[in-house]
């Protein structure tokens, strides 16, 4: 198998213009997985750690532009105060190793429904920066992912960033999963309070077959919060908010959880998020 090495961002596009066939990697917290089980060979691997452009972040326009090589670990150290759903994402992916390793960049390439870096982006609005020898393009992430494990990524292109506001208001994440630290979940929920726009952003993760923004519990809270005075939401519009996130989940039964336990579930995160970010604002 052929190993490319580019030594900078221009490099890397033209081997990948080059070697469509070749598969990117960073972490390699994926690609060593399914290499070292047979489910990938491919006819090259484009390692893009040399590419130090894209292991860089920055403030831009207001917005945060985060390159596909921040890794876990940054994203919490790093960005915690800018991006805290992200920073509580990041804090259950794996191990230290796998937080040392694994990239934002890389859970966006392997579009997994259960990927956990995926529901605080969607949560919070973020653009996927998508570039090649023909030049860049940026797409909401709802657009960027289109199916289980899979994306609108050209054999062409690479993932050089993602852009997002920094948090205007409160941000939680929750994880469901038979165990603290080590675990792909069974399900999980990403929320973003909007306070300036009297917005609520919300994703459900690992039920459907890509994240779900549950669009119609965000309508809902969005008009019964007291954004004026401050109180906090009665227990029957809890409810009620748990409720549609669980109706717009799309779950399946699987090893990790049956379909009837994942909506179950995700009620209860939901609401515990609602309550915990509206006392956090
Ligand atoms: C033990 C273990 C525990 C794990 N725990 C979790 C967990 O708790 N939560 C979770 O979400 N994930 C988990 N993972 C999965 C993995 O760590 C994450 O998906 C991680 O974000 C992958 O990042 P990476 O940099 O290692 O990607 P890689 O493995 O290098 O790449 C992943 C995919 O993205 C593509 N890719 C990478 N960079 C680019 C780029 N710039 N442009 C285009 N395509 C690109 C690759 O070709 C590949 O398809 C775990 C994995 C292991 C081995």
């Amino acid at each position: 198998m052929e190993l490319l090495q580019p030594e900078d961002w221009p490099e890397a596009l033209e081997a990948r213009a080059a070697h469509p066939g070749a598969l990117p990697l960073w972490g390699g917290t994926d690609v060593m997985v399914d290499l070292n089980f047979g489910r990938a060979r491919p006819e090259a691997i484009l390692d893009l750690t040399r590419v130090r452009e894209l292991a860089e972040w920055e403030r831009q326009d207001g917005m945060l532009r985060v390159g596909a090589g921040v890794s876990y670990t940054r994203a919490i150290s790093e960005l915690g105060d800018a991006l805290p759903g992200l920073a509580a994402a990041s804090r259950t992916v794996g191990s230290p190793q796998i937080r040392n390793r694994g990239t934002i960049g890389g859970n966006l390439g392997s579009s997994s429904p259960a990927g956990d870096a995926l529901p605080p982006l969607y949560a919070a609005g973020a653009e996927i920066e998508i570039a090649s020898t023909r030049g860049t393009r940026r797409v909401p992430i709802g657009e960027f992912i289109t199916g289980p494990k899979r994306n609108v990524l050209e054999p062409d292109e690479l993932i050089a960033a993602f852009h997002v506001p920094p948090a205007a208001g409160p941000q939680q994440f929750s994880k469901v999963g038979t165990r603290n630290a080590m675990v792909i979940a069974v399900c999980s929920f990403a929320l973003a309070l909007h306070p300036d726009e009297r917005r609520v952003g919300t994703c459900i993760g690992s039920a459907g077959p890509t994240p779900i923004v549950a669009a119609e519990a965000e309508a809902f809270a969005a008009g019964m919060l007291d954004w004026d005075g401050g109180s906090p939401p009665a227990q029957a519009d809890l409810a009620r908010f748990g409720e549609l996130v669980s109706a717009a989940a799309s779950p399946i039964d699987d090893v990790r959880g049956s379909a009837a336990y994942r909506r179950h579930a995700l009620g209860v995160p939901a609401r515990r998020s609602l309550t915990w970010a509206w006392g956090d604002r």
